[in-house]
């Protein structure tokens, strides 16, 4: 799948290998040292995901992130964040900014290429329908735009693509391992107890609109989004 890929990382050496593990698999990497170099970039070719690092010069790479989900350009944009932190909440903090996925320094040519495989195979499927209508619920991948009884309904990016999920699969249900690997990829490191503070999120979301109902809790199994009666 050739694909165009921003790696912005002020680390030289970090950013040639990236340039030769995903270069060599047909994909194009556009390397940037600054969050100002990566709009550079940005406003002159189309990126298909971008790899962050965490640390940068002059702005971290954590604000780039959650500024781009908030441009309806890059709202759906693919992005891992490259980080030598491990700590859970620090992971937690990148993947709430709204990146897709983590990387943790060092890592192998090998793991980063298999990431974004997996990364980029997800994004399409969420791509793949333009809209999903379930009940009162409508999204619209297309504008990344969730709607209930036709009045736009505000998610957060993990909210948005867990919702966008189920109503892909409805009246299944799903086990929280499940929503992880379906949802924030396989070999996450993250707590089940994630997805609980999601589908909270997207009950509370949802409950203006009397939609909240539509998300079951299947006790010891996991969640479904209901549509039959
Ligand atoms: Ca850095």
């Amino acid at each position: 799948m050739p694909a165009d890929i921003l790696a912005v990382e002020d680390e030289s050496a970090i950013r040639d290998m990236v340039r030769f593990a995903l270069e060599r698999h047909g994909y194009t990497v556009h390397g940037a040292a600054t969050v100002r170099e990566a709009r550079e970039i940005m406003a002159n070719q189309r990126i298909n995901l971008a790899i962050v690092d965490w640390m940068l010069p002059g702005a971290s790479g954590l604000e780039f992130v959650r500024t781009l989900r908030k441009e309806a350009l890059y709202s759906n944009l693919p992005i891992i964040m490259l980080t030598a932190r491990t700590e859970e909440h620090d992971i937690t903090a990148g993947l709430d900014a709204g990146a897709d996925d983590y990387i943790t320094k060092p890592f192998s040519p090998r793991e980063m290429h298999s990431r974004i495989k997996a990364l980029l195979r997800r994004s399409l499927d969420f791509q793949s329908d333009t809209t999903v209508t379930r009940g009162p619920l409508v999204l619209d991948a297309a504008a990344h735009r969730l709607t209930a009884d036709g009045v736009e309904v505000p998610l957060g990016h993990t909210e948005y693509k867990l919702l966008s999920f189920l109503m892909r699969h409805p009246d299944r249900v799903y086990s929280r391992s499940q929503l992880l690997d379906h949802v924030w990829g396989p070999g996450t490191f993250i707590e089940e107890r994630t997805v609980d503070v999601h589908i909270l999120r997207l009950r509370k979301s949802l409950k203006p609109f009397d939609a909240e109902g539509l998300l079951d809790t299947v006790r010891g199994a996991g969640y479904r989004l209901s549509v039959s009666p």
